[in-house]
């Protein structure tokens, strides 16, 4: 029998929750959901600088809206420091990582000169070469330093991701990465191996800019000796004029589309279609469906064209779906604030 599924959204602290979140969010879930397994949230929180208070809480209350219900409590991060560095010691011990105390001067002076010579930026692995004994010194003189990877120079990462397929990465193009940052905070990367190994996650589902990432993550797993989860890198979501859809270009978070007044059953049915196709002409959904429904099989390796029309269209389906006690209670505050609009085109949508 194979093992229960277990997948998680892990969103950073720094927005509100954007709706490629929601979509990442629900992917999750359904997944999760589709194999009887347990969906759970993680709060990484480990950025301290990217830090906005008060989006953790908006992260939670729209996956409630949402009707995303996630198991047990959520995973806080910055509550797991120890446990975080235990692991940095034993890959530092290992030779798997190092401490490198290269000054931001001296980082700066190479990422210079490598634009000079139009290399990539990397950081070229001078502490590597410091003896256990010198770095023990430095780090016991209380020397500023960060740990990092020590990514093998030569060979190639080769995974199977359950989107995109055999996805190869060759060593020599990853850099070093920081893993430990000199405050104590583990970067992203090491937290969420750590995180993902220890919650048991069986898929890692997450949006495609973390796919040049993943060969990193299956480095610290190997140096471990863990077993590394399944990976589905989901398609980016675009503009009408498929540049990535950002907030530049109007509403992205949910809670505008909460604020808008639009039905969170609209929202998730919208969202489910930017990427994923249910391989026949159905478009309107209840998450009851989308359980049953949805596979990663169906997700598409190309960007998702986000669409506004069809998501007022789909919202004005729900809305005259819904009985008319109902509709009213919803539609009073608004008539309060705001007269019906005369041949303003709404009429298209109730
Ligand atoms: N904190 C990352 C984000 O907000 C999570 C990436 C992942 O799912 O591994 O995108």
């Amino acid at each position: 029998m194979s093992a229960a599924v277990i997948t998680r959204f892990a969103p950073s602290p720094t927005g509100k929750l954007h709706i490629g979140g929601l979509r990442t969010a629900l992917y999750n879930y359904l997944y999760a959901r589709h194999h009887g397994g347990r969906f759970l949230l993680r709060i990484e929180d480990t950025d301290r600088s990217r830090l906005v208070p008060g989006t953790a809480e908006d992260i939670i209350a729209c996956l409630r809206w949402s009707g995303l219900n996630f198991d047990g409590e959520p995973v806080i991060q910055s509550s797991r420091l120890g446990d975080y560095r235990e692991i940095a010691h034993q890959l530092i011990a290992s030779g798997s990582a190092y401490r490198c105390f290269c000054t931001p001067e001296r980082l700066e002076t190479l990422r210079r000169n490598q634009q000079t010579q139009k290399l990539a930026p990397r950081y070229d692995k001078h502490c590597l070469r410091l003896s256990a004994i010198s770095a023990q010194k430095l780090a016991a003189a209380d020397t500023p330093y960060v740990v990092r990877l020590a990514v093998p120079t030569h060979g190639t990462i080769t995974f199977t991701d359950l989107i995109h397929g055999i996805v190869p990465i060759k060593a020599e193009i990853l850099d070093d990465q920081v893993l430990m940052k000199s405050d104590g905070y583990p970067t992203y990367h090491l937290a969420a191996v750590v995180d993902d190994h220890d919650a048991g996650i069986t898929h890692v589902i997450r949006g495609e800019e973390w796919l040049p990432s993943t060969p990193k993550h299956l480095l610290l797993y190997h140096a471990l000796g863990w077993t590394p989860p399944a990976f589905a890198h989901l398609p980016l979501l675009l503009n009408a004029d498929r540049s990535k859809l950002s907030k530049r270009t109007g509403d992205v978070a949910v809670d505008d589309y909460r604020q808008a007044g639009y039905l969170p059953s609209a929202l998730v049915n919208f969202i489910v279609l930017l990427g994923w196709n249910p391989g026949s002409d159905q478009e309107i959904f209840n998450l009851s469906e989308l359980i049953t429904q949805f596979s990663l099989e169906r997700v598409k390796r190309s960007g998702a064209v986000f669409d506004q029309k069809k998501l007022d269209w789909i919202n004005g389906y729900y809305l005259r779906q819904m009985d008319i006690s109902a509709f009213t209670e919803l539609a009073a505050p608004w008539l309060k604030t705001t007269p019906p609009p005369i041949n303003s085109g709404h009429e298209n949508f109730l």
